[in-house]
């Protein structure tokens, strides 16, 4: 057996290079070695030219197309759950990040070192610290730093979505409404106001709220707006005099976020509203002729996207973008993670399907 940082092998199949990739640990903030092996293995193939931005790795074709698409994928999980080294049992890969995403991983650089003469230039990007905060993300050091780097007509990034493509992503706006009142002695409550009474109509609001369901590009999006949280109260003798309810707006990505944002004014009319939390949501983009290609090469009913991604990244530099990998999103972060090898095997043959023909 290899140790766990010998070189990575190129020509092994997805599901055995996903394995080698999972006992490469490569917790967020401990990306350098994994990052040094994807960078040594893409240098060894002349049609790609490859830049490194910390423990970023950029490779890209220059064959001169007239499209450009763009494939990433983190590097990095969530800390091992004593779930590394991998093992198999039948069809399955277990072990920390083969859903998150280093089955993704495996099949971009299966297709880097294989594609020698696709149909689009394409540019394989491999990013660190996806798993944490998000000043800390490495596709955003990128875009901050080397924007010509990640320049294309379309972007798949290769999350776990079960093998089914999810266009675009939801919108997120979290904001506070604060409620006032003044305070007194429970005794005399004639003396006071009461803040929490004035939740009522601020509750009432968003129990009738009815949120929007929006088609775009043929996907169905689900707005929600919800109190997620409510603070009050002093004592049990007082009447208290503020009142704060924390409202989450998702939205669908037919609005801006300052759009989002004048929505929820308008519904909450009359009261202090601070915005606390916002990210832009994407457009799937679907009918962008890169994407249509895209489509119709790896088949299967597109769906939305209801989380937040980086896909919102290329969307906000003008780049569509989908998730598309192998890995099983409900299985990500989970102690028994697992993929399965036939759909690291049905990725990447769809992909070489539609970069090559
Ligand atoms: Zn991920």
């Amino acid at each position: 057996m290899s140790s766990p940082n010998s070189p990575l092998d190129l020509t092994l199949d997805g599901g055995t290079l996903t394995a080698r990739l999972v006992d490469f640990p490569s917790v967020s903030g401990e990306e350098t070695a994994l990052a040094d092996a994807v960078e040594a293995a893409l240098r060894a193939h002349p049609h790609l030219t490859v830049d490194r931005f910390g423990n970023n790795v950029v490779a890209r074709t220059h064959f001169g197309l007239p499209e450009r698409v763009v494939l990433a994928g983190h590097l990095d999980t969530v800390p091992i759950a004593d779930n590394v080294p991998s093992h198999v049992e039948g069809d399955l890969l277990y072990g920390c990040g083969t859903s998150d995403m280093k089955s993704g991983v495996a099949v971009q650089l299966r297709l880097a070192a294989t594609v020698v003469e696709p149909n689009h230039d394409i540019t394989y990007v491999f990013y660190d610290c996806e798993e944490v905060e998000a000043d800390r993300n490495g596709l955003g050091h990128l875009f901050a730093t080397h924007p010509d780097w990640l320049a294309g007509d379309f972007a798949v990034l290769m999350e776990p979505s079960g093998a089914v493509v999810e266009g675009g992503c939801q919108g997120s706006l979290r904001a506070d409404i604060t409620l006032t009142g003044v305070r007194a002695h429970a005794a005399r409550s004639w003396l006071g106001d009461n803040a929490i009474h004035k939740a009522a109509e601020v509750l009432r609001r968003l129990a009738e709220y009815e949120p929007r369901r929006v088609v775009i590009d043929g996907l169905e999006y689900r707005e929600g707006l919800n109190a997620t949280r409510i603070d009050g109260g002093v004592a049990g003798n007082v009447i208290p005099d503020e009142c704060r309810i924390h409202v989450a707006f998702r939205f669908a990505p037919d609005r801006s976020l300052e759009q989002a944002e004048a929505h929820l004014r308008e519904v909450f009319d009359g009261y202090q509203l601070d915005v606390v939390d916002a990210s832009p949501a994407a457009l799937p983009g679907l009918s962008q002729p890169a994407a249509q290609a895209f489509l119709a090469a790896v088949g299967g009913e597109p769906r939305a996207k209801f989380g937040w991604t980086d896909v919102a990244r290329f969307s906000a530099h003008g780049v569509p973008a989908v998730n598309y990998g192998p890995g099983d999103p409900n299985l990500a972060h989970k102690r028994e993670e697992h993929c399965s090898l036939s759909a690291i095997a049905e990725v990447e043959e769809r992909l070489r399907n539609w970069l090559t023909k």
